[in-house]
């Protein structure tokens, strides 16, 4: 799913490299997986957070080069959002699929060729309530490398930024 909101957008800001993480209409495409499914093999030293809003989701990257490793929303839930840009290997756009949704087209630059929903459309919704509760049922969101057992985050969050504040517009 490809994602232009403006929480995205202040987060590739806030890494520092917003060419780096988003299209060039603010878009952030982001491949769903599993917690479960992610394993740190070395490193996890290196791991932070931050949340852009208050009470936002958990957005993890690495404090080193500051680069985005996972969205997630908490520990109970079986969702771990990965850009896409960091995902590597033969044959990526065929392990991946095509983009399945573009969303919160409202905070796009310009005008995408993708045609963004304005917010989440119904298949988007249908699509990651879909995936939430076939992984829900299978226990997926645990184990998590992003989360206590007392569902606070592996590393404190950074203090909470204000997009409002931002420069950029
Ligand atoms: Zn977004």
């Amino acid at each position: 799913m490809v994602c232009y909101c403006d929480d995205c957008q202040a987060y590739a800001a806030y890494l520092g490299d917003e060419d780096k993480w988003l299209d060039e209409w603010g878009g952030t495409d982001i491949f769903q997986v599993t917690p479960a499914s992610i394993t740190f093999l070395k490193g996890s030293d290196k791991l932070r957070c931050v949340r852009v809003k208050p009470g936002g989701i958990f957005r993890f990257y690495s404090s080193c080069c500051r680069t985005p490793l996972a969205n997630t929303v908490s520990r109970k839930m079986p969702f771990a959002g990965i850009p896409s840009r960091i995902i590597h290997g033969n044959d990526k756009e065929a392990a991946l699929g095509p983009v399945r949704c573009y969303v919160m087209g409202t905070y796009a630059k310009g005008q995408p060729p993708t045609h963004p929903h304005p917010k989440f459309s119904l298949k988007s919704l249908v699509v990651v309530l879909g995936f939430m509760l076939k992984n829900k049922l299978k226990g997926a969101n645990l184990p998590t490398p992003f989360f206590r057992d007392d569902g606070k985050a592996v590393v404190a969050p950074d203090p909470t930024l204000n997009p409002d504040n931002s420069a950029r517009q």
